[in-house]
C-alpha cells in the first residue's frame, strides 16, 4: 500500500477513538518513532507532546524495552493464568508491591486500564457480599471523573461529560458528590462538605469510593488539593467504605511523585495502575490491594476474585514493564520531571496574555492551556504540524504531557508552538 492508499483505506474502514465512520477525521499515518520523534509516512518528523495518553515515559523504540520484549519473546509470549505463574508475572508483582504503600501486598493483572477498573469494583462488591452487607452496592464518586469506557467505568465517569446520556437505561446508579475544588482556590474544610454529605447519607449502600488522587485527567486536567483527598480517606474509615484510587493516568511520576497519593500521605485500599505501567509499549493494568481487602473477600469461606482474563499477565507485556520500572527508578526521574514542570510554568506563561485563554496551570510533567471556548482541530491539527509538533487538543484543553527523555530545547519547540497556533485563534 502507498501511503495514500493506506489513508484512503483507514478512512473507509477503520474505526477511531470516538470517531464516526461515515465522516472521517483526517489521519496522519505514523511510519515509525524514536525518542520523542513520531515519523509520518510522508518523512515528517513531529515531536510528540502526549506521551500517547499518558504512557510512553521513555519516548518511542528505546533499546531497553525493545530488548526486554525480543528476550521475551525467544522464551515464550504467552501461557495462560490459570494453574501457571512465571517469572515476568512475580517480579513484576513484587516491583509494584515495594513501590506503593506497605499495605498493598497482592497484585491481580488485567488488561487494560478500564478492565482493571472493573476488577476493582468488583472487589469491592464481593468485599461486602462475602461478609453479608449484600446492600452496600453502590459506588459513591465525584463529578468530572473518567475511570474507562467499559460499563462498570461508565457508570462512575462525569454523568454530564460522560456517556450517560447515551446508555442512562443499562448503567448503574451510583452516588456523584461535587467535584473537588481546584487549587485555584485555597483550601478550606468546606470544600469537603458535600462528599461528607453524601457518604454520611448514603454509606449504608456505599461499597467504596472511587477517585483519581491529586488530578481528574480526561475529565478536564482538574488539579485538586492534598487536603481534599486526606479528608476522602478519613471518611471513609469513618463510614466503613473501602477507597479505590485510579493511579492509571497519574501514576509513573507524571504528577511529581512516583504515586499522585503520596502528596496526600494516604494508603489506597485497592489501587489501580495501567498506562504508563509498560513504558507506553502495550496494554496491562495491575490492581493492588490490602489484606484486609483479600480477607474481606474471602469472609464467606468461598473465598474465590472472579475474574481471569485469557491474557492475564501477559508474560511480554510484564517483561516490558519490569524494564521501563527500572529504566524510570534508575533514572533521575525527580530532577527530569521537576525540570520539566520549571519549564512549562514559564514557557507556557505568556499564553496568559492570549485573548482566547482562560487559564494556564501545571503540575509535574503536565502542562494544560484552557480555552474560553472548544478549539477546532481539524484546524489546529495541519498549524501544529507545520511548527513540528504531535499535540491533540481536546474540547477546551490544549494540553502537553511530554515523555520524561524529553529535551529543553525539544519541549521548547511544544511550547512556542501552542502560543503560536493560539495566537491565531479568533
Ligand atoms: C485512561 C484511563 C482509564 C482507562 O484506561 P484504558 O487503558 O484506556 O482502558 C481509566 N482511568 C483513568 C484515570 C485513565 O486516565
Amino acid at each position: 500500500m502507498t501511503p495514500e492508499e493506506l489513508l484512503a483505506y483507514d478512512a473507509k474502514h477503520v474505526w477511531h477513538p470516538y470517531s464516526s465512520m461515515s465522516n472521517p477525521q483526517t489521519m496522519l499515518a505514523v511510519e515509525s518513532a524514536e525518542g520523542v520523534y513520531l515519523k509520518l509516512t510522508d518523512g515528517t518528523r513531529l515531536i510528540d507532546g502526549m506521551s500517547s495518553w499518558w504512557s510512553a515515559l521513555h519516548g518511542y523504540n528505546h533499546p531497553k524495552l525493545n530488548q526486554a520484549l525480543i528476550d521475551q519473546s525467544m522464551k515464550m509470549s504467552h501461557v495462560m493464568f490459570g494453574g501457571l505463574t512465571h517469572e515476568p508475572a512475580v517480579t513484576l508483582a513484587k516491583k509494584l508491591i515495594d513501590l506503593t504503600s506497605d499495605n498493598l501486598q497482592h497484585v491481580f493483572f488485567a488488561d487494560s486500564g478500564s478492565v482493571g477498573v472493573e476488577v476493582s469494583i468488583k472487589m469491592a462488591l464481593q468485599f461486602w457480599q462475602a461478609q453479608g452487607k449484600t446492600q452496600k452496592t453502590k459506588l459513591l464518586t465525584v463529578r468530572n471523573g473518567y475511570y474507562g469506557d467499559t460499563f462498570g467505568a461508565m457508570a462512575v465517569c462525569d454523568p454530564v461529560n460522560g456517556m450517560h446520556g447515551m446508555f442512562s437505561n443499562v448503567l448503574a446508579e451510583h452516588i456523584f458528590a461535587e467535584a473537588p475544588a481546584t487549587t485555584n482556590t485555597e483550601w478550606k474544610a468546606e470544600l469537603i462538605d458535600d462528599f461528607k454529605h453524601q457518604i454520611c447519607k448514603h454509606h449504608k449502600d456505599i461499597a467504596a469510593v472511587i477517585i483519581e488522587p491529586m488530578v481528574q485527567n480526561a475529565g478536564g486536567i482538574r488539579f485538586y488539593h492534598p487536603d481534599y483527598l486526606q479528608q476522602v480517606r478519613i471518611l471513609c474509615d469513618q463510614y466503613d467504605v473501602l477507597l479505590i484510587l485510579d493511579e492509571i493516568a497519574t501514576g509513573f511520576g507524571r504528577t511529581g511523585t512516583l504515586f499522585a497519593y503520596e502528596q496526600a500521605n494516604i494508603q489506597a485500599d485497592i489501587l489501580v495502575v495501567g498506562k504508563a505501567l509498560t513504558g507506553g509499549y502495550m496494554t496491562l493494568s495491575a490492581v493492588l490491594t490490602s489484606k484486609k481487602v483479600v480477607e474481606g473477600i474471602e469472609a464467606d469461606g468461598q473465598g474465590v476474585l472472579m475474574h481471569g482474563p485469557t491474557f492475564m499477565a501477559n508474560p511480554l507485556a510484564c517483561s516490558v514493564a519490569n524494564a521501563s520500572i527500572d529504566l524510570l527508578i534508575e533514572s533521575n526521574w525527580q530532577e527530569n520531571i521537576q525540570a520539566i514542570e520549571n519549564q512549562l510554568k514559564e514557557e507556557l506563561a505568556p499564553c496568559r496574555q492570549l485573548k482566547c485563554v482562560k487559564e494556564v496551570r501545571t503540575k509535574g510533567a503536565i502542562g494544560v492551556v484552557e480555552l474560553h471556548e472548544s478549539i477546532d482541530t481539524v484546524w489546529s491539527q495541519p498549524l501544529f504540524s507545520e511548527r513540528g509538533v504531535w499535540l491533540r487538543p481536546f474540547g477546551k484543553l490544549v494540553y502537553l504531557m511530554p515523555p520524561f527523555i524529553i529535551k529543553k530545547d525539544e519541549l521548547s519547540i511544544l511550547t512556542k508552538a501552542i502560543f503560536k497556533v493560539l495566537e491565531k485563534v479568533r
